[in-house]
């Protein structure tokens, strides 16, 4: 049962860090039931019984292990942290490298849940059609960063109003 659990959530673990959580969880109990059968089979062919306490010393480490993992993404998560697999330095050269645009500064990004990303940030951009180059920018972040909320302040005037300015 715990196995056909795991391998529902197999898919979904990879992007979404609830569903991960499932899967350890399923995973881990699977384990455990199978190391109890297993050390049975020993203990009852060769009599030695320490293997009971060794195979439970094992699961327990590698329990201890992928919670480590699950606990520090989660923690992370919680804190606001970039999440994992989003370079900020490669979001902000892909602004900056975008026509018009001459600076990037004040950029953000958080997790707003465990699948979905946020963004926000003020673009200094010398263009015409403001509409064409938010879709263009908004749909590429989507497309080649899975940022899907995207919030960009355009500003004609480099840096004035902002305290800092990163220069991309
Ligand atoms: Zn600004």
């Amino acid at each position: 049962m715990n196995t056909g659990s795991a391998l529902l959530f197999m898919k979904s673990q990879k992007d979404d860090l609830n569903a991960k959580g499932a899967f350890l969880h399923m995973a881990a109990d699977a384990a455990v039931s199978g190391a109890v059968v297993l050390a049975a089979l020993g203990i009852l062919l060769t009599g030695q019984t320490w293997i009971d306490p060794a195979v439970a010393i094992a699961v327990s480490l590698l329990i201890a292990g992928t919670a480590a993992g699950l606990f520090r993404a989660a923690l992370h998560l919680s804190l606001d942290g970039v999440p994992e697999g989003i370079d900020p330095q490669a979001v902000a050269t892909f602004i900056g490298d975008q026509p018009g645009v001459t600076n990037v500064h004040d950029l953000h990004i958080w997790a707003l849940s465990t699948t979905r990303t946020a963004l926000a940030a003020h673009v200094v951009w010398q263009g015409t059609d403001a509409d064409a180059f938010l879709d263009k920018v908004t749909d590429e972040l989507d497309h080649d960063f899975g940022i899907g909320h995207v919030t960009l302040q355009l500003e004609t005037t480099p840096c004035e109003r902002a305290g800092v300015c990163l220069a991309t």
